[in-house]
């Protein structure tokens, strides 16, 4: 009889690795082993999590079958690694304490969207928690921004001050609860509170009182999850026209929250990705067509085809939005200083742009943006990440060094790697800002914490003089300097888990190249390890440095003697008209005589370019700006293109095609059928010039990287031709293809020149 016992029962060791702690996975192995009639254990370890498990063969089998299709919502199974062990006789299933704390790491979730079942008791007249602005529980809420350390515990994170009530503590006591070991839990008796700074007053009115002071056109600094918002009515031209003056930004998008995806569907044309990424847990901005007729005002995005909208993701937006279709939530920073995060810093930096502050007092350990992403290709892809995302780990699918990579200074984000993942920092702005450079060592620190990630070299861009350099230089480890085209090809390879060699299509505003000279519009042969220029845009002279990326008429110039000589004069062009003829003989001469002149072939301004030729933009206030609103008035139904040359030495000549696009704007051409034909000139040159490397090379698969794939227009068309052309084309999705992937493949390529991989 014994005999059979031993057959038919077993006792397993289950180590369960990955997203693990404080998503809910604990309870859920209780509950699945109870339910299958098992006994054992299940307990936190520094390294994720361990279970044993002891009953009948076939309940084990199941447990082990139903571990990854059933795990909770946030919970991420990277391995789980299983040991027979000889049976103890445990009937009971128990959850241990967390195993003592020792090297090695779990993951720390990202901060998520809060919950339906959680929304639907804030709604319910009569829960305790009806109107409760923080309400959360395992599967919801604020992690990385409460963080202080790990392991991943109410003690070690900014809701510790809050002592929990005594029905709170018994939902996180309770297995069974879905507030088990929620660490945020909380309720309106023990939980944060809520008040509007200036006119005080408690929680319960305080929401109807800045729902009051919106709709009244008022401007508010709301405290949410990651930082600040300054908000206002998105519908009132008056409220966001004085926003914009008061935050000193004219023209540059402001993201806009609606009530529900209904509400986001009236203001923005939406496809299944869009409408997918906006109800994601994530909730990030997605950039989307505008419908026409949309009642937000003007102001919010002018000269934009587009509009940045997002879901409320916290509790206490969805009370704030009840009564608006959309408001106007864009990040409360002054100028372009990293998000503000704490009351007092509120208090004194937003002071002047918001007439009253909405504060709470749960503390945010770390500040988080927003994330935006666009539909491209007709997949959504990350243009900024940051909060939902930061700090998953990328999975690389292959062991690498542990490596600090400091990125670039546009956009900043830094990379450390460990095991076989990738962790990428959030967006931290421009490093030309002081306050940035703190944000960014403040926020190194903290992810090196979090993830026990000691560096052993650092890598950095070939510009000597950014601060990410010498951000990296400071470190004091062996550094490694990675060309920023490369570091952009790689971080696309990475990211898709390919190696090469490929052709990298590197297009983007700035770039020290190896020669000395500004590249942006490069045909590279890469490898992790090296690369080879195999074509690129043929140079202009960029005159004045940075105010030539200010200043797009400049390059316009640039381009347009390049190609017409001093006969460019003899074109009535809208620059002549919009630039003092003082200045524009100035920088004539500067570029004839090459005074304070770099060749750049940067793919950016040669947009910059057009755009200026065109009428649309001379002078720009925020990055990109004369681009984004040439693609914006693109003709997408326009078929021709412009001619091009093409060299043995794969430099491709946009000269004939700016005499003739010259012309075309001298004749009064519509500016939105020259941009449309401009597109496709783009386009054909550079999938030709592709075509040729291909056939040269023997290469078929292409990366698509840099800042110009955020347009949207250009990188369809751009796929499209690469594969009827034959080529299998790999694009970003989850790292942003602009500066905000540069430290991923900075640090793909140290782990390859170090690793003489
Ligand atoms: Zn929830
Ligand atoms: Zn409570
Ligand atoms: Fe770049």
């Amino acid at each position: 009889m014994s005999a059979v016992v031993q057959s038919t029962s077993g006792r397993r060791r289950v180590r369960v690795q990955g997203l693990v702690q404080g998503v809910g996975f604990r309870p859920f192995v209780y509950t699945l082993a109870r339910g299958l009639g098992l006994g054992g254990s299940v307990r936190n370890t520094p390294a994720g999590v361990e279970i044993s498990i002891e009953g009948e063969r076939a309940a084990l089998d199941a447990f082990l079958l139903r571990l990854r299709p059933e795990a909770p919502p946030l919970s991420r199974i990277d391995e789980v690694d299983v040991d027979d062990e000889s049976p103890c006789g445990a009937v009971d299933f128990l959850i241990l304490e967390s195993a003592a704390r020792a090297s090695g790491s779990s993951d720390v979730a990202p901060d998520t969207s809060v919950c339906d079942e959680c929304l639907r008791e804030m709604n319910e007249t009569g829960n305790r928690r009806s109107d409760h602005p923080f309400i959360n529980c395992t599967n919801c809420g604020p992690r990385y921004t409460i963080t202080r350390d790990i392991p991943y515990d109410r003690s070690q994170t900014t809701m510790s001050v809050f002592a929990m009530c005594r029905e709170c503590r018994s939902e996180y006591d309770d297995p069974q609860d879905r507030r088990f070991h929620a660490q945020p839990n909380s309720c309106p008796r023990c939980g944060p509170t809520l008040w509007l700074d200036r006119a005080g007053g408690a929680s319960a009115s305080a929401v109807e009182n800045a729902t009051r002071l919106l709709a009244d056109g008022k401007i508010l600094a709301i405290r949410g999850v990651g930082g600040f918002h300054l908000a206002c009515d998105a519908t009132s031209s008056r409220a966001v026209a004085e926003l914009r003056e008061r935050k000193r930004r004219p023209h540059k998008p402001l993201a806009v929250m609606a009530r529900d995806l209904a509400a986001a569907n009236e203001l923005c044309i939406l496809s299944d990705a869009d409408r997918a990424a906006l109800t994601s847990r994530e909730r990030p901005i997605v950039v989307a067509p505008r419908r026409p007729a949309c009642r937000i005002a003007a102001e919010v995005a002018p000269g934009g085809a587009t509009l940045g909208v997002m879901l409320p993701y916290t509790p206490l937006h969805h009370l704030l939005l009840r009564p608006f279709e959309a408001l106007v939530m864009t990040s409360g920073n002054r100028g372009d200083e990293p998000i503000v995060a704490s009351n007092a810093a509120a208090r004194e930096e937003l002071e002047t742009i918001a007439d009253e502050l909405l504060l709470h007092d749960r503390e945010i350990e770390m500040r988080v943006d927003d994330s935006i992403v666009r539909t491209i290709a007709g997949r959504a892809r990350v243009l900024r990440r940051a909060r939902g995302w930061v700090p998953a780990p990328i999975d690389l699918g292959r062991p690498v060094e542990e490596l600090l990579a400091c990125g670039s200074d546009l956009k900043s984000t830094f990379c450390l790697t460990r095991g076989t993942v990738a962790i990428l920092s959030q967006h931290l702005g421009d490093l030309e800002q002081f306050e940035n450079v703190r944000f960014f060592h403040e926020t190194l620190d903290h992810l090196k914490r979090l993830f026990r990630v000691t560096p052993r070299a650092v890598a950095h861009d070939l510009h000597p003089d950014y601060a990410s350099t010498r951000l990296a230089r400071e470190a004091g480890l062996h550094s490694i300097a990675v060309q920023h085209h490369h570091a952009h090809v790689a971080s696309c390879m990475a990211e898709n888990r390919i190696d090469g060699p490929v052709i990298g299509v590197a297009l983007d505003g700035t770039g020290l190249g190896l020669d000395g000279t500004i590249w942006g519009g490069e045909l590279l042969v890469a490898d992790y390890r090296s690369f080879i220029r195999r074509g690129h845009l043929r140079p202009v002279p960029l005159a004045g440095g940075d105010a030539a990326v200010r200043q797009p008429w400049r390059v316009a110039l640039a381009y347009l003697r390049d190609a017409l000589g001093t006969r460019w004069r003899e074109q009535d062009l809208p620059l002549m008209r919009a630039v003092p003829a003082g200045s524009v003989d100035l920088v004539e001469r500067m570029i004839e005589r090459g005074v304070q002149v770099v060749p750049t072939s940067s793919c950016g301004r040669l947009f910059d370019a057009v755009a200026s030729i065109l009428g649309i933009r001379h002078e720009i206030t925020y990055e990109a700006q004369a681009a984004i609103e040439l693609e914006a008035l693109a003709d997408a139904s326009v078929k021709g293109r412009y001619p091009f040359e093409i060299d043995r030495g794969f430099v491709i000549d946009f000269r004939p095609a700016i005499a003739v696009i010259a012309h075309d704007a001298s004749i009064g051409k519509l500016p939105a059928l020259i941009a449309g034909k401009f597109h496709n000139t783009v386009v054909a040159a550079i999938a030709e010039a592709v075509r040729r490397i291909g056939a040269e090379d023997g290469l078929r698969r292409v990366c698509l990287s840099g800042g110009v794939f955020q347009n949207a227009l250009l990188t369809e068309r751009m796929v499209q031709a690469l594969e009827r052309a034959g080529f299998e084309v790999f694009l970003h999705e989850r790292v942003p293809t602009n500066d905000g992937g540069i430290s991923l493949g900075q640090a793909v390529i140290a782990d390859a020149i170090l690793g003489g991989r």
